[in-house]
């Protein structure tokens, strides 16, 4: 395969909380980078999952979903999306079937820039009757320039076909990364990540959204690594929550996080879990730079 024939670009997976963005790029990418739960505002950062093939190289950017900034930390997550349709060679617009609007500027933005936008309607599983269909002639008459694919991300119905349409797309370019590389993200992002996750899953309303995670050690021995983190939280009573009656729910949390970082390392992992209190950490610039979500 000679240089030029090479494709390789950057691509853009945007739209609503919880519509499947993380889904379809796991599926695309074929491995489980980004966490998926179902609570909305799960994926923070943007992460770059990349593929590379003997012809091509994808590298994709899941970004947290559009949402209106109304604390800082949302302010800052909007900064991510921004920056990720700056770079994109193809954007990946992702709505489920239920959603009858673009409402949102920086979606109409997206369909509105010279980047190609494809539009995927996610969740076709859940159709009823003609629904898809009719979705599918709804969004055509709308956006009459717009390529639509209608998938499903979680059981891979049409993402086969959306991916030889992806492949079709990217433009000439040399590899940007080396053919090796899966993710631009640390083993440290991933055990973060993962513990993350067990919280969303394991924690009622706020608690998930005034938790950060922070990975302060990472030892890799022959046998075992070794984690240490910390879990910021706002108050004392959130602390309280967390930890639970004699700490069992923490321990419930550290034990499926150690489990799911064994099987991503395929590694033993000793967890250890500690418990900060930092007050109203998402509205303060210092904790959000000391965070990673300001520059
Ligand atoms: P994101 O916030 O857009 O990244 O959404 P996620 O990928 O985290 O998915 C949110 C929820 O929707 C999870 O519970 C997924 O299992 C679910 N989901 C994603 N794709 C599909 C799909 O194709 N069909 C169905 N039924 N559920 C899906
Ligand atoms: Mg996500």
């Amino acid at each position: 395969m000679s240089e030029k024939a090479f494709k390789s670009g950057f691509i853009s997976i945007i739209g609503k909380p919880n519509v499947g963005k993380s889904t379809l790029m796991n599926a695309l990418v074929g491995e489980k980078l980004s966490i998926i739960t179902n609570k909305a505002q799960t994926t923070r950062h943007r992460i770059f999952g990349i593929l590379t093939t003997e012809e091509f190289q994808m590298i994709y950017s899941d970004t947290p979903g559009v949402i209106e900034a109304s604390y800082k930390l949302q302010e800052s997550m909007m900064k991510f999306v921004k920056s990720s349709l700056e770079d994109a060679d193809l954007i990946l617009l992702v709505m489920e079937l239920g959603e009858k609007e673009v409402n949102m500027p920086i979606l109409e933005e997206a369909l509105k820039s010279n980047t190609p936008t494809l539009l995927v309607i996610n969740k076709s599983d859940q159709s009823k009757g003609s629904q898809a269909h009719d979705k599918e002639q709804f969004w055509r008459e709308k956006y009459p320039e717009v390529e639509i694919h209608t998938v499903s991300a979680l059981e891979k119905t049409n993402t086969d076909a959306l991916f030889e349409r992806i492949v079709g797309l990217l433009p000439y370019h040399p590899p940007y990364f080396p053919a090796d590389t899966l993710t631009d993200k640390t083993e440290r992002f991933f055990a973060s990540e993962i513990l993350r996750e067990k919280i969303f899953l394991n924690y009622k309303q706020e608690i998930p959204y005034s938790c950060e995670v922070v990975i302060e050690s990472f030892k890799e021995e022959e046998t075992i690594i070794r984690i240490g983190a910390l879990i910021y939280v706002e108050r004392n009573t959130q602390k309280g929550i967390l930890i639970g009656k004699g700490g069992q729910s923490l321990k419930k949390v550290g034990t499926e996080a150690r489990l799911d970082m064994e099987d991503f390392f395929q590694k033993k992992v000793h967890l250890e879990i500690f418990v900060k209190v930092e007050k109203d950490w998402r509205k303060a610039d210092r904790s959000l730079k000391q965070f990673g979500y300001l520059n």
